[in-house]
């Protein structure tokens, strides 16, 4: 189908091109009707351009559309052509000093907290480097698109509104120039003709709502008759059901149906099919059918493909439009003068608002596209932004309302545009004055909320879907009112002054409908059936919470408006209160001779509400008044007479008392609900406006009252007058034995209420209430969240609460009242409360939470007994009240107090019944304290000649009146001093009488008044010292003794800690003190030791025991025994790779014989080294086995370990784990004792090797050929004459037990199954060489983190890796014993032939091409199935040694072929050395003889030995392990400690000559011929003649990509990176690969693909090709690390960037700029290099089992 259309379109292009833009122009300009002659073009060639086949081709659109339709505009516009035209509009542009730039969605963006007028104010990321504010306190966010760079508005910044780029373009002049002033005249008016044409086609086509018929003026003659089915974005339907319906109804592919449905999503709209109208028709109906079971079906519709390509177009014309206007600010304001024009249809007919007008039926595409333009051409014209604004707030009302039924997201709607009118101050003060703005935003609000109770109250109850929908959308509008309230007014006018109060009017008529809303009524007898809906509620006063405080601002500036503002919330809440008093007859309460009148009311009978806004409103303006003292200048303009304070207390106390109610339990049938909303109100989110409010309000009410009267309603609504009216009500309580239910509920009902009396006369830290600043209370909530604990910052800030700037003001004040300590390599950095503010802990800080109360007391009385202090936690002094609250203090003194006081005491002294709990008399001594240290105070700060009128002392020394007759106060807490019971207290009694005394004598020596003689009750106590002495001895006996205990007990735990540490977490720690010896038990002290060859160091057979820890048992380990394992996890691995590209490509086929030496596809072998026996590892996986079978069946869970694949956690360490190692003694000793008699040397060593190697490829080929062919058999071995003492028939027993010969298959199998990630198959031939190059691999990774971590090479491992190599390296000597020994052999000539060449193996890789070490390995580990059938006296020794000989020189030869030879200008004499000098440069020169005279320059022999002896140490290194754990030899102390190379030790230990060039000299001959065969290689001669590359030595160790310091530079990078696959669109989870650096669009349909078998996301598909199924990422817009391994497991990991108070920021919430630890980004790279990412994400998924369940492969 294509192709056939291709010829028309190419067709059509031709004629196109002919078209010229300057004689299209010319015409226009003769033209007389211009609109028509432009239409009439545009009608012709438009649908000639745009929309010619189902799919889009942009390129060749954007470019026909310039030639043909675009062009002869500039050309009209500019008069001549373009190029120069708009040049020279640039250069008399007056560049702007607004910086504008809008952002792309994840880019970065900056807010100074210190400077922003507000937190909207962002800059970009350019801008935010070149201003002030990059050294200031500053917050970074990620954009999610949409909104612009505040740079250069000087409303938006208190200081530096300008970037050093954007200052240049500011002027002396500030005032406005008209920017017309350097257009010429002609242009001005084409401009204007040009611009009102395009700007008036775009917004009709745009806006044209018919389906296939065009405006009249664009109608063409001939009309083809194609169609488009479009397909329109909605939030409602998922991508899922959008792909799916797609695939039935356009019969596409899965792919093409993720296209599209990517497509819509990102423009809002894509055509889906193409053709006839019917065709498209069936399309639509398919798609409707299918989706409309929903709550509506998916938006269709089958348009005429003229319409869809004039839309097009005219999109193409906006972005034109905002491109022509970037050349001159004069065009800019053109446009701007065309935009706002009224229409010939008057008012709301402009361009503009008829955009704006329709936004809501526009698609996704369209609106982004004209938002834009509305960004460069509205936003960024001073004047007419202003003209903007008034048509935005004009429209204000219809447009939320078309954003409150729209389905869109906020991002996509003109509405949003509201943060970027009403956060500029002048603007919206401009708009409250001239628009009434404040008053539409909440009228508007109000009106969608239509759904009230028959008191006019919201109601939510029974919310349809559609009005909830309704009401989360129209929560939008109170952002809107936060934007207009967030920049408070300098200077206020009459206007709006008269405009605020009318907004005030409106908002106090939206708090009332909330006043009292959500009611509810104690539930007795049965739970509620159906939880009520709580939620909306207290959504909406949380959205308000800032609102209501903002006004209260607001109002605070100007004493007319609070005080008119004060008037207006009292009028409203009478009203509210209306009916108040009526109805019922009031009651009289009278107690100790005072009385009152209240109403009858009960909280736990009748309806009660959370919801007081406006009570609260009132208590914050009351405060205002008492804080600005307009209350005592002009008392007249008050209404203070009209205040009724039994009426303001009423509905808060009854609030309070819900609370204790439900805390006594009383509600407990009313369910979660009640139990959330309590919680909400005294939220840190929350409380400001509302707990904290009604604590004021109540103040407020007192301090009007008599303190008895109040303490006498408060009685009475808690419901507990009764008790402290009756006298004797205790005893009768306890003869009566009531129900203990009800006791224990009044008990907390008492508690509560003495709770909220302290809380009444101690929280004086609001400004206003007491005499403190702002500073001051900060200071004390940060002192009291810090008693409970050390915090970290985050953690600080969540308890405070923020303002609407998001700021909690704790900067200013922490350096006061904390010290910070900074984090380790992991944990927080955390601020300590300074000790000298611990005397300002209050035990009853109203913001603690119960929990954090009894914490808090803990915390500090643990800290005064260690400062040896005595325990009381006396009340704090307190700072004065302010006038209008100071008569608070007096309920401390009053009748109705002291009686209570002394109730509660007279219990306690009783000490009967359940009638008194410790809790109550805590607060009780705590009340006399506060009224002590108010008193106190008092005697302190008194003038001369005042009546102290505060005389506590003097009334709790007087005994109670009769008819109780009892003891006074004080004598009743001289009683309680010595009560045995009251141990917790008896500080705090010892407190109180010590400041009892004190204040006596300030009496006495002031004499301001008498106090009443108390010495008879002081004087008692003489009379009782010596029996108080001998209890208090006896008590602190008792204490030291449970101190004592505590001790141990603690220690005991702490120990248990300690050994399960040891035990648990012996990890890779190579640095960690773990002191595992080596086993060099046997000391072979004054004797060189030699790890290989003939003359290896003898060590004494060793016994070695080992423990199960599956059955506890001891077993030795030797040959015969049963088998000990180790658990073991075998993993594929690129950490050492040079390559990543590489990958195996078909496993089935593939020859892992040779490692390339880019080490591209490794197989790394760990183990926690746990060991048991193999029969109890086989028990308990077959157990894992059944169990995961079971638990799979019942709950389809997954586990962080896959069962199916052999994987099982380490019964011990819960390390993942997916085989086992047998345990094993050196296998070579098993076999032959060292035999020192003749040996032949390497020359003859090859020769007998090669004729052995001969004499088996004849017998193998033998055997291969059928037998009638056997008569030929005898004749060939004569020919051969088999080798002396050579028996190839000779087949050697197995020296291992079954058992142990089992798990030798087992492990091979596993390395098998894992490094190919094949099925296993025991008899593969691979299998061999699976097990050697795993052993090689793991040695080699193992050398390089002991050599990057600068460790020795034999110092001390931790046992887990010391015990894993070397049971992996016997393993691996001992695994050819399982196999059969032909394929061995055959394994050993092929490597053999790789350095000596016979003729049997042709294509075999050349030097270059294959890693030593392995080589090495390969050959020493082989070589015994060949010498198992030698009997010609030829020692496995002598082999081993030889083989090493050989392969180190090819080593060398490899080093020198491949050194960089860079000249190097001075030769250092070295004279020690001059000797391997000459020797490496005879031997180059060899080499260069026989590559020919590829190699030409010829550096220093100083300068060839140097890279000789550094390529070739990690081999030396490597060989060195290999051979210790190998043969068991001890390594020589010398090499165990680190320092330097030990290039000689090595050479001793390794057997090899300290110049290493003597083993060419020793071996001449056969050397010359083998260097010779090598150099010839037809790859060496490619490699020198630059054709090829090859790996060069030493290789470098691969480390993790280099990150940044600073965090917003990734951000920036990810924002600038589109996802690969859908054309340039936005990544939505950009990810880096932290090893390679590549960015991934993770996450995300569009770039998911398929590996075996199953979609998998952008991630998981490069964790395969990259790191071999493993991978380790950052995810940028998170700030998070992922780790990754196969397709199930995965988890998350703390990133490597800290805030400077020592935090990491998962999720970015914070915004605290990050910068790079380095520590902790190595401590990542450690996890790698040690192959424990898998093991990481196995604990981290036993420990959080949520990880398990997400689908990782989906990332
Ligand atoms: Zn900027
Ligand atoms: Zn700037
Ligand atoms: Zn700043
Ligand atoms: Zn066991
Ligand atoms: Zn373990
Ligand atoms: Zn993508
Ligand atoms: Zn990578």
């Amino acid at each position: 189908m294509a192709s056939e259309l291709e010829p028309e379109v190419q067709a059509l292009d031709r004629s196109l091109l002919e078209c010229s833009a300057e004689e299209t122009a010319g015409k226009w300009l003769q033209a007389t009707d211009l609109t028509r002659e432009v239409y009439q073009h545009l009608a012709h060639y438009v649908p000639k351009i745009y929309c010619r086949g189902p799919n889009p081709f942009p390129q060749k659109e954007d470019m026909l559309a310039h030639q043909v339709l675009l062009g002869p505009m500039e050309w009209y516009l500019c008069g001549e052509d373009p190029e120069l035209g708009f040049s020279k509009l640039e250069q008399t542009n007056k560049p702007s000093h607004l910086c504008g730039r809008v952002f792309k969605v994840g880019e970065p963006t900056y807010s100074c907290r210190d400077c922003a007028v507000d937190p909207t104010c962002v800059l970009c990321m350019e801008c935010f480097l070149g201003s002030i504010h990059r050294d200031h306190r500053y917050r970074m966010t990620t954009s999610g698109g949409g909104g612009f760079c505040d740079c250069g508005d000087t409303e938006a910044w208190k200081e530096g509104p300008h970037c050093q780029k954007h200052e240049l373009n500011t002027y002396e002049t500030e005032e406005e120039e008209d920017p017309l002033v350097h257009l010429s005249e002609d242009v001005i008016a084409r401009t204007y003709n040009i611009f009102a044409i395009m700007f008036q086609y775009a917004v009709e086509i745009l806006t044209w709502e018919k389906e296939s018929e065009l405006p009249p003026d664009l109608e063409m003659i001939e009309k083809s008759d194609t169609y488009y089915c479009m397909l329109f974005n909605d939030e409602v339907h998922t991508y899922e059901q959008v792909i799916y319906t797609l695939q039935k109804a356009v019969n596409c592919t899965q792919k093409e149906a993720i296209g599209f449905a990517t497509t819509v999503d990102r423009d809002g709209r894509r055509s889906v099919r193409y053709g006839e109208f019917q065709y498209c028709e069936q399309a639509k109906s398919i798609i409707v059918r299918n989706t409309s079971r929903q709550t509506k079906p998916l938006k269709v519709q089958v348009m005429h493909s003229s319409i869809v390509a004039h839309q097009n177009f005219g999109l193409k014309v906006l972005s034109w439009l905002g491109s022509i206007i970037g050349y001159s600010d004069g065009l800019r304001r053109i446009l701007c003068q065309v935009g706002l024009q009224e229409g010939p249809d008057g008012e709301n007919s402009s361009l503009v608002d008829r955009l704006m007008l329709s936004d809501s039926k526009l698609w996704k595409g369209a609106r982004s596209v004209y938002h834009q333009l509305f960004m460069s051409s509205l936003l960024m014209d001073l004047k007419y932004k202003k003209l903007f604004a008034v048509r935005f707030a004009k429209n204000y009302e219809r447009l939320q309302s078309d954003y409150v039924t729209d389905d869109h997201d906020r991002e996509f709607s003109i509405a949003d545009f509201s943060v970027q009118i009403f956060t500029v101050p002048s603007l919206a003060r401009m708009l409250i004055t001239e628009e009434n703005l404040m008053t539409i935003i909440i009228k508007t609000f109000m009106d969608h909320l239509r759904h009230r109770d028959v008191q006019g109250r919201f109601q939510f109850e029974r919310y349809t879907a559609l009005q909830a929908f309704k009401f989360r959308r129209v929560q939008s509008l109170i952002l809107d009112l936060k934007y207009v309230l967030i920049s408070k007014p300098t200077e206020w006018s009459d206007g709006l002054r008269q405009k605020f109060l009318e907004g005030f009017d409106a908002f106090l008529e939206l708090l009332k409908c909330m006043q009292g809303m959500d009611p509810i009524t104690r539930q007795v007898g049965q739970h509620i059936e159906m939880e009520p809906e709580w939620e909306a509620a207290f959504t909406l006063q949380m959205k308000l919470t800032h609102v209501i405080s903002m006004i209260q601002d607001w109002c605070a500036l100007d004493e007319k408006v609070l005080i008119e503002a004060y008037k207006k919330c009292l009028a409203v809440l009478t009203q509210c209160h209306g009916g108040f008093t009526d109805g019922e007859q009031p009651v009289t309460l009278s107690i100790c001779g005072h009385s009152v009148e209240t109403i009858r009311y009960c909280v736990s009978k009748e309806k009660v509400s959370i919801h007081l806004p406006v009570s609260r409103l009132l208590a914050g303006l009351h405060v205002l008044l008492s804080k600005s003292e307009v209350a005592y200048k002009f008392p007249e303009l008050l209404p203070l007479s009209e205040l009724s304070p039994p009426m303001l207390i009423e509905h808060p106390l009854r609030c309070l008392v819900l609370c204790a109610q439900v805390h006594a339990g009383m509600w407990r049938r009313n369910g979660f609900s009640l139990v959330n909303q309590i919680y909400y109100y005294h939220n840190v989110k929350c409380r400001r406006e509302m707990f904290d409010k009604d604590i004021v309000m109540l103040q407020t009410g007192v301090s009007m009252m008599d303190p008895n009267h109040f303490l006498m309603i408060m009685l009475s609504r808690f419901e507990l007058y009764q008790i402290f009216s009756t006298p004797d009500y205790g005893k009768k309580i306890s003869s009566e034995t009531p129900h203990k239910d009800l006791v224990q509920q009044n008990n907390t009902l008492i508690e509560e209420m003495l709770y909220l009396i302290i809380m009444l006369v101690g929280e004086r830290f609001s400004p206003g209430v007491g005499q403190v600043n702002a500073t001051d209370e900060i200071k004390r909530e940060i002192i009291h969240q810090l008693s409970i604990k050390p915090m970290a910052h985050s953690e600080l800030v969540k308890s405070l609460p923020e303002d609407e700037n998001k700021e909690t003001g704790m900067e200013s004040v922490i350096e006061a009242v904390a010290h910070f300590k900074k984090p380790g390599l992991t944990g927080r950095g955390m601020y300590e409360l300074k000790p000298e503010c611990a005397k300002e802990f209050n035990l009853y800080f109203y913001h603690f939470s119960r929990a954090e109360q009894s914490k808090a007391e803990e915390a500090q009385r643990k800290l005064k007994r260690q400062n040896k202090e005595d325990t009381a936690l006396p009340p704090p002094v307190l700072p004065p009240f302010c006038p209008l609250f100071a008569s608070l203090v007096n309920i401390l003194q009053s009748d109705v107090m002291l009686l209570i006081m002394r109730t509660v005491l007279q219990w306690t002294v009783e000490h009967s019944g359940h009638i008194w709990s410790e809790s109550m008399l805590q607060r009780v001594l705590h009340l006399i304290g506060m009224a002590l240290q108010e008193e106190k105070q008092h005697l302190e700060n008194v003038m001369e000649e005042h009546v102290i009128t505060f005389t506590f002392t003097q009334k709790i020394s007087k005994p109670g009146e009769a008819p109780n007759n009892s003891p006074s106060i004080l004598a009743m807490l001289e009683t309680l001093q010595n009560a045995p019971y009251l141990e917790v207290h008896k500080d705090m009694i010892k407190w109180i009488l010590k400041t009892f005394n004190a204040i006596k004598k300030l009496r006495e020596s002031s004499s301001t008044s008498p106090v009443a003689e108390t010495e008879g009750t002081i004087m008692e106590e003489s009379s009782r010292d010596k029996d108080k002495a001998e209890r208090k001895r006896k008590a602190e006996i008792a204490r030291l003794r449970r101190e004592k205990i505590m001790a141990q007990m603690s220690e005991m735990q702490r120990h248990f800690i300690d050994e399960n540490k040891e035990l648990f977490q012996q990890t890779l720690e190579l640095d960690s003190s773990v002191s595992a010896v080596l086993d060099n038990g046997p000391v072979v002290s004054d004797m060189t030791l030699t790890a290989l060859g003939p003359a290896q160091t003898r060590v004494p057979e060793q016994r070695q025991c080992v423990t199960c820890i599956l059955c506890q048992e001891e077993q030795e380990v030797n040959a015969e025994s049963k088998a000990m394992v180790l658990a073991a996890f075998v993993q594929r691995s690129t950490v050492l790779s040079k390559d990543r590209s590489k990958f195996i490509q078909d496993p089935e086929n593939y020859d892992p014989l040779f490692m390339h030496p880019d080490l591209s596809c490794g197989i790394h072998t760990g183990s926690c080294g746990h060991i048991m026996h193999a029969h109890c590892w086989q028990r308990y996986f077959d157990s894992v086995q059944a169990k995961e079978q079971r638990r799979q069946q019942r709950l389809r869970l997954h586990t962080s370990y896959d069962v199916e694949n052999g994987e099982f956690l380490c019964p011990l360490c819960e390390c993942l784990s997916n085989t086992v190692i047998p345990l094993l003694l050196p296998p070579r000793n098993v076999f032959h004792g060292l035999n020192f008699s003749d040996q032949p040397n390497l020359t003859q060593w090859i020769r007998t090797i090669s004729q052995q190697i001969k004499a088996l490829q004849v017998l193998r080929k033998e055997e291969s050929t059928p037998i009638t062919a056997s008569s030929k058999n005898l004749e060939n071995m004569d020919e051969l004459h088999l080798p002396e003492g050579f028996r190839p028939d000779f087949h050697p027993k197995n020296p291992y037990s079954e058992s142990i010969k089992e798990m030798l298959a087992t492990f091979g199998t596993a390395t098998y199954k894992v490094g190919l990630k094949v099925h296993p198959n025991e008899e593969d031939p691979r299998v061999p060489i699976m097990c050697w190059s795993s052993c090689a691999y793991t040695i080699q990774s193992i050398e390089r983190i002991l050599s990057d971590e600068d460790k020795p090479l034999f110092g001390p491992l931790p046992c887990r890796l010391d015990d894993c190599l070397r049971s992996l390296t016997r393993f691996a000597g001992a695994h050819w014993t399982v196999v059969s020994l032909s394929v061995v052999q055959g394994h050993f000539c092929k490597l053999f032939a790789s350095l000596v060449p016979g003729d049997n193996h042709r294509d075999l890789p050349c030097i270059l091409d294959i890693d030593m070490f392995h080589l090495l390995v390969g050959l020493v580990l082989a070589f015994p199935s060949l010498q198992c059938q030698d009997f010609s006296g030829i020692s496995l020794g002598t082999g081993d040694l030889h083989i090493f000989h050989l392969v180190t020189m090819a080593h060398i030869v490899q080093i020198l072929l491949t050194s960089c030879t860079e000249k190097s200008g001075m030769d250092q004499e070295n004279a020690a050395g001059k000797e391997e000098e000459l020797a490496v440069l005879a031997l180059c020169k060899m080499i260069q003889q026989y590559t020919g005279s590829a190699l030409k320059e010829m550096p220093s022999g100083w300068h060839l030995w140097r890279n000789v002896k550094a390529g070739i140490m990690p081999f030396l290194r490597c060989s060195a392990l290999f051979f210790h754990y190998l043969n068991g030899v001890p390594s020589p102390p010398e090499i165990q400690a680190s320092g330097t190379s030990h290039f000689e030790h090595l050479c001793n230990y390794l057997s090899l000559p300290n110049n290493l060039l003597c083993l060419f000299q020793e071996n001449k001959e056969i050397m010359k011929l083998l260097i010779e065969s090598w150099c010839h290689n037809i790859e060496v001669k490619r490699y020198l003649e630059g054709e090829r590359d090859a790996i060069s030595y030493p290789r470098e160790s691969n480390k993790l990509i280099d990150l940044p310091e600073d965090y917003s530079s990734l951000i920036n990078q990810a924002s600038n990176f589109s996802c690969p696959k859908s054309g340039g669109d936005k990544s939505r989870a950009p990810t880096m690969c932290l090893v390679c650096g590549t960015l991934l669009c993770s996450q995300s349909y569009c770039c998911q693909t398929e590996l075996e078998g199953e979609d998998v996301g952008a991630c998981t598909a490069h964790t395969y090709s990259c790191g071999s199924g493993v991978g380790i990422f950052l995810r940028v817009r998170e700030c998070q690390v992922l780790f990754l391994a196969g397709k199930t497991k995965g988890c998350f990991y703390s990133p490597p960037y800290l805030d400077d108070y020592g935090e990491t920021d998962q999720g970015l919430r914070r915004g605290n700029p990050l910068h790079l630890c380095r520590e902790r980004f190595k401590k990542i790279q450690k996890l790698w290099h040690q192959h424990s990412i898998t093991e990481e994400i196995g604990h981290a998924q036993e420990a959080n089992q949520t990880l398990v369940g997400i689908d990782w492969q989906h990332l």
